[in-house]
């Protein structure tokens, strides 16, 4: 099969989704990669490494993307590239349809077959595509919380470990899934003394399992956040309700039971954030102060780390994106339950049950 890696062309957008190592794997089983000239610049992957592995340069996207049978990406294509979209073509990429009605119709209408990264999922409901770009989330989580709590940049003034003689920074993650215990590890191995809190009680129980000394746990209800508010230094935002927009944990009126310059991150920010004066911020600009509370929003955060989430990302869609070259999308589906799910578009039919109810659209 012939494989097109493009460049990712959406703003700040600097992940591959083919490592020079991917293009080893596929040539050992038969295909042919054409990589589109600078595409693993962004990730610190440069061209030459790409035509050592066996890739083909191509200057030409369009050209790229008429000659290959399957494209893999990282982002959703975007106005620019629906036209490049073509009839049978697999795309293999994260497209969160449900987030964009005029995505959805342009893929309808390019009769191309459209895999999900983030609909591939396991038997016991985990979605294995996400899972790293989470974890990237949850430990720069805690790193952000940390430069942000210095007092140039609003925060407190305080060190997450403190100093013999002087306690450490209070943190306190909401939600204890993929975002929370990744923030809650790094926030508690830099020192800080750390609670997780969840609705899950059998996480919970896991959570104290598992977790450093430094690191509680504890039942999320109103009364124990307001309870935890005065006295902590950072919170990390890491709660999802699946298929749902996160939950209000904290409202602006607690902001006032906040110490000055108590930092929040909310990494939920994505799914409309969990505190009630979030809004989404970027990588250019990503914090803003309000009642003396830095706020944190980056919706994107794992592209300020594309080496790190370049690496973690295709670990994770290789072994699907060579069993697809392989096999053939039909068959490669047929045969496989958790890449079946990931299956949302195809020819010119929506297959996936959300993303037609989504929009009134036909299933
Ligand atoms: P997850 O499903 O692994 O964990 C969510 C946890 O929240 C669960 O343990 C759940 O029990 C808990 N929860 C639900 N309601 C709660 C409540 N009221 N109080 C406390 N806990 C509650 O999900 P995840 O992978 O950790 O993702 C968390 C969020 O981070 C998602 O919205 C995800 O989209 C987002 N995310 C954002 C970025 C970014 O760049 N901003 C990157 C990756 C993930």
């Amino acid at each position: 099969m012939i494989i097109g890696v493009p460049k990712e062309i959406k703003t700040h957008e600097n992940r591959v989704a083919l490592l020079p190592g991917g293009v080893t794997e596929m040539k050992r089983n038969g295909h042919k990669v054409l990589l589109e000239k600078g595409a693993g610049n962004g990730s610190g992957f440069k061209d030459q490494q790409y035509i050592d592995a066996g890739a083909t340069i191509i200057d030409d996207v369009e050209e790229l993307w008429a000659k290959a049978e399957m494209i893999m990406k990282v982002k959703e294509p975007i106005k620019a590239e629906y036209s490049r979209m073509r009839e049978g073509q697999i795309i293999f990429t994260y497209f969160h349809f449900a987030a964009d009605r005029t995505l959805t119709e342009k893929v309808v209408d390019s009769n191309c077959v459209a895999i999900a990264y983030e609909t591939v999922e396991k038997e016991d409901g985990s979605l294995p595509l996400l899972i790293p770009m989470s974890e990237v989330a949850g430990r720069m989580a805690a790193q952000e919380g940390a430069k942000y709590l210095e007092k140039a940049t609003g925060g407190r003034g305080i060190l997450m470990g403190g100093i013999p003689g002087v306690p450490p920074a209070k943190a306190l993650v909401l939600g204890g899934g993929i975002v929370g215990v990744n923030s809650a590890k790094i926030a508690a191995g830099m020192g800080a003394d750390t609670t997780i809190m969840d609705i899950n009680m059998s996480r919970l129980r896991y959570l104290d399992d598992v977790m450093d000394k430094n690191v509680n746990t504890m039942f999320s209800s109103e009364a124990n956040i307001k309870r935890l508010l005065p006295d902590v230094d950072l919170i990390i935002g890491a709660v999802l309700k699946p298929g749902a927009k996160a939950p209000h944990l904290i409202t602006r009126e607690m902001l006032k039971n906040m110490r000055p310059g108590t930092v929040l991150v909310d990494v939920a920010i994505d799914q409309g954030g969990c505190f009630e004066t979030s809004k989404p911020t970027t990588h250019d600009d990503p914090i803003y102060v309000i009642d003396d509370v830095v706020h944190y929003c980056v919706a994107n955060m794992p592209g300020a780390v594309p080496y790190t989430s370049t690496l973690g990302l295709t670990n994770v869609t290789l072994p699907y994106a060579v069993d697809l070259a392989n096999k053939g999308w039909k068959k490669a589906l047929n045969e496989d339950e958790e890449l079946k799910m990931g299956l949302n578009i195809a020819e010119g039919k929506i297959v996936y049950k959300d993303v037609a109810a989504a929009f009134d659209m036909e299933y």
